[in-house]
């Protein structure tokens, strides 16, 4: 049915490459390009032989936006999948849009130099409008909406699980089982265990400045922005048991503020152990997690940078990890006239996904709707032009696939609220 130009060749993508050779029908061709060609053609003499997906390989930096177009040129894909990283979202954008070519990533641009003046003039604008200081939000690609739409491409941003999924569970809830929804609660749970000290489960350096910074949430038309892990709760996860669970800013709740009709409030909460809060609380204290470049014996290091080549590589967890992951949203509202409360949520078991993939379960989290979101473009069930993101489209395709290929979803009439 279609030829697929995915970017990146890390954890995420690993899985998602993984998918779309289960889905041959759909992904007929598909060329994994990446900074490291290396990888690429690992991840191909692996997948060569067991799939029906014709598979091919290319070095690319998604950082130059001609290397980019020049790829497309040469390839000619229906949809372009950025699974590397945010500071590629923008170049890779553009170069769709050069080309006019379907585009999808899994998570909103942050730049890679926080640092740099005319990105830092915006962002401290926005921080004063918008009330929030996360270093990442929408306004960068919402930006390109007109552009996309007068092309007639589409842009689908966030589908992994979280953003992504959760955006697709508000937009079913909404379909489905409420006149309107006052409030959600996502809930991102990992009870996973990879035994080592400290360890993130996904790309480290944007995984760290994402939970060390402040913590927000959406109430009454405005941000109330909170310090970091300074709000704390404990909930009890089907099938994982009880953790502790703190308040994070988090992309979706950007898109769903405006695009949940009547939504009062709507919070953000991921679980941490006790040693991972103290481990990064350390190495903020000492500067590890600074992104400004210090002088070494005569070498810039970026400390973060250096901090990710000192951690263990999140696509290598995959067999040291157990335990399950129970993510999803809390919802309460009303139907006729009623008030309702309602849970959808996923359990994903590390092990499971090991056995299928050879990756632990965030990672698949992650690439299972990366897959699902570039199948919607490719068979045209989600086409509208512009730049959206997972709540904007109809959900019932996308949560039918979600059960299909790996990550169906539970719901429960009467969840445990979140106080
Ligand atoms: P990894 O660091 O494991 O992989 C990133 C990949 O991108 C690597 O293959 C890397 O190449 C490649 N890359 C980096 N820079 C460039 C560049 N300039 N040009 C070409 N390729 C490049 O990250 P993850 O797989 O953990 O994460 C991937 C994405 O998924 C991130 O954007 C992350 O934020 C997002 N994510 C989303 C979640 C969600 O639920 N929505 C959850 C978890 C992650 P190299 O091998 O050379 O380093």
């Amino acid at each position: 049915m279609g030829r697929a130009l995915i970017i990146g060749c890390g954890g995420v993508a690993g899985v998602a490459i993984h998918k779309c050779c289960q889905n041959s029908a759909v992904f007929e061709e598909i060329m994994i390009a990446s900074r490291t060609k290396a990888k690429c053609d690992a991840l191909k003499e692996k997948l060569d032989g067991k799939t029906d997906t014709k598979i091919t390989t290319a070095q690319v930096n998604a950082d130059n936006k001609d290397e980019v177009v020049a790829l497309i040129k040469s390839y000619q894909p229906d949809l372009v999948m950025n699974i590397a990283l945010p500071y590629q979202d923008l170049t890779i954008m553009e170069a769709c849009l050069a080309c006019k070519v379907n585009y999808m990533d899994t998570a909103n641009y942050e730049p890679e130099n926080i640092d740099d003046p005319a990105w830092r003039a915006v962002y401290e604008k926005r921080c004063q409008k918008e009330g929030f200081s996360a270093y990442f939000d929408y306004s960068w690609q919402w930006a390109y909406r007109k552009k996309f739409e007068e092309a007639g491409i589409t842009a689908l941003l966030g589908s992994g699980f979280d953003p992504g999924v959760t955006q697709a569970y508000c937009a079913y809830a909404l379909k489905h089982e409420f006149d309107t929804i006052e409030s959600i609660d996502i809930l991102d749970c990992n009870g996973g265990d990879h035994g080592y000290a400290f360890a993130t489960n996904f790309n480290p350096e944007i995984n760290l400045r994402e939970v060390s910074a402040p913590g927000s949430y959406w109430e009454n038309g405005h941000w109330v922005e909170v310090p970091a892990m300074s709000i704390k709760r404990a909930y009890h996860f089907d099938q994982v048991g009880e953790k502790d669970m703190y308040l994070l800013h988090h992309e979706e709740i950007e898109s769903l503020a405006k695009n949940i009709p009547g939504v009062k409030r709507i919070r953000f909460f991921m679980t941490f152990g006790q040693s991972y809060l103290d481990h990064m609380r350390c190495l903020e204290d000492v500067g590890m997690l600074s992104t400004t470049p210090v002088n070494y014996e005569g070498k810039e290091i970026v400390p973060i940078q250096f901090l990710k080549a000192l951690l263990p590589d999140p696509a290598g967890l995959g067999p040291r990890t157990t335990g399950k992951t129970n993510i999803g949203c809390i919802f309460t509202g009303k139907k006729d006239g009623k008030d309702k409360t309602y849970y959808l949520y996923n359990v994903c078991d590390h092990q499971e996904c090991y056995k299928e993939v050879g990756s632990q379960a965030i990672s698949y989290t992650t690439g299972v709707p990366a897959m699902v979101g570039a199948m919607m473009l490719l068979t045209g069930k989600w086409n509208k032009a512009g730049v959206f993101t997972v709540e904007e489209f109809d959900p019932d395709p996308y949560m039918e696939a979600l059960n299909k290929w790996g990550l169906p979803w539970q719901e429960s009439h009467h969840p445990v609220l979140v106080d």
